[in-house]
């Protein structure tokens, strides 16, 4: 009897020590052809360059929307798509399209251009409904210019195909981990980002739970080496008044041997660069990676072939674990 039960202890033992646990079906999932798949069909020419408002950025909507859908992931009202407006006065060339309905107002009164956008928008429940994080990326890009010689169109690979493919990725991974989240885990994809920010602007003007947003995490351009010499360089923003998010990830990188060396930047106030500011100007603190400008920033020679696929699935690891722990841990 005594050597069934050491036997069965032991048993139980090697069981756990060999059994996977759920972040670590989720890290399992995340993979470099899921990456390169996503990118290069947002990056496609057939996508003219994915344009707020135009043709290519309502297929980049409806293709994201049909990869949450075949994930099993719910939206997170009646449909996948958020839609909205923003307009601006028609002559001014640096004038500004807004998203507020009283600048809006204002504008409609004169002649204006308007246009009709959408965020992508998917949840997964978690057990607190009153708690909510978001992960998310722009999918729009810059379009077409006819004027231009030779290549006219702006493919945007790494402005933010690749931001794209890590939010899809991690949404896989929080349904493969098959562990229900403690807190809502939304899965966001801008809209007009390039264009001021839009879809973020918008979500957070909107958002009837933006109090219980407890944080947000962003990607912009994340799959450049901007140094050859440091393929694993990544910049990680954070909001400075939250070191537990330089904490999680010096222990992940650690704990799950990923091979990433990032910048670590607690940023006081990251109301600049991308969409995380749209959340911290509503108080929200934030996470943000991103690899730096490059000589194809806003060219349209940014390209698919120049990116560092190993990169992006470290970042996509790497930013799994922030996303579980932002859903799961008290901080
Ligand atoms: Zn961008």
């Amino acid at each position: 009897m005594r050597n069934f039960v050491i036997t069965a202890v032991l048993s139980l033992v090697f069981l756990s020590a060999h059994g996977q646990s759920a972040v670590e079906k989720g890290l399992e999932s995340i993979n470099r052809s899921s990456a390169e798949s996503v990118v290069r069909f947002l990056a496609s020419d057939e996508l003219e360059g994915r344009e707020a408002g135009r043709h290519g950025s309502r297929v980049a909507a409806r293709y994201i929307a049909s990869q949450l859908e075949w994930m099993g992931i719910e939206p997170l009202g009646d449909s996948y798509f958020h839609p909205f407006e923003a307009c601006r006065k028609e002559r001014s060339q640096r004038g500004r399209f807004e998203v507020h309905p009283d600048s809006m107002a204002l504008i409609s009164q004169g002649v204006h251009r308007k246009l009709s956008l959408s965020n992508v928008l998917g949840m997964i429940p978690g057990k607190n409904r009153d708690e909510y994080v978001i992960v998310g990326a722009h999918f729009d890009h810059l379009g077409i210019d006819e004027a231009l010689e030779n290549d006219k169109i702006y493919n945007g690979a790494d402005d933010n195909a690749s931001g794209v493919s890590a939010v899809l990725q991690i949404a896989r991974a929080f349904v493969a981990s098959g562990e229900q989240p403690e807190r809502n885990v939304i899965f966001a994809f801008w809209d007009g980002e390039e264009i001021g920010l839009l879809g973020s602007k918008a979500f957070v003007l909107t958002c009837p739970f933006i109090d219980r947003v407890k944080g947000y995490l962003n990607f912009d351009m994340i799959g450049r080496n901007t140094d050859e010499g440091r393929p694993d360089h990544v910049v990680y923003f954070y909001t400075a008044s939250y070191p537990v998010f330089e904490r999680w990830l010096r222990d992940d990188i650690k704990r799950y041997d990923l091979k990433l060396t990032p910048h670590y930047n607690a940023w006081e106030s990251p109301i600049s660069g991308s969409d995380n500011a749209s959340f911290a100007k509503a108080g929200i603190p934030i996470i943000w990676y991103h690899t730096d400008g490059h000589t194809d920033y806003h060219q349209p020679s940014d390209h698919p072939d120049k990116l560092n696929w190993s990169k992006i699935v470290e970042i996509t690891k790497a930013s799994f674990l922030n996303s579980w722990n932002l859903a799961n841990e008290k901080y």
